[in-house]
């Protein structure tokens, strides 16, 4: 068994560069348009470089929306 992780994307078999909360990246995923290819209620989610760099983009956007609706 090989303890390195890779992306939790559909169908990217990168190797994980970063590791998000399943929770705060969940919607961002689906709204980038990607899909996880996970089974178990993980709360962790694995990346690669690319696909952290995409869903960052959409986590950033959603804290500003946090931000106004607090406002
Ligand atoms: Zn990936």
């Amino acid at each position: 068994m090989s303890s390195k992780k890779s992306c939790n994307i559909e169908n990217c078999g990168n190797e994980s560069k970063k590791t998000v909360s399943r929770e705060k990246a969940g919607a961002a995923i689906k709204e980038a348009g990607l899909s996880l290819d996970i089974r178990d209620k993980v709360q962790r989610i694995h990346l690669c470089s690319d696909h952290y760099r995409k869903i960052k983009k959409k986590l950033k956007k959603d804290r500003e929306i946090d931000r106004l609706r607090w406002e």
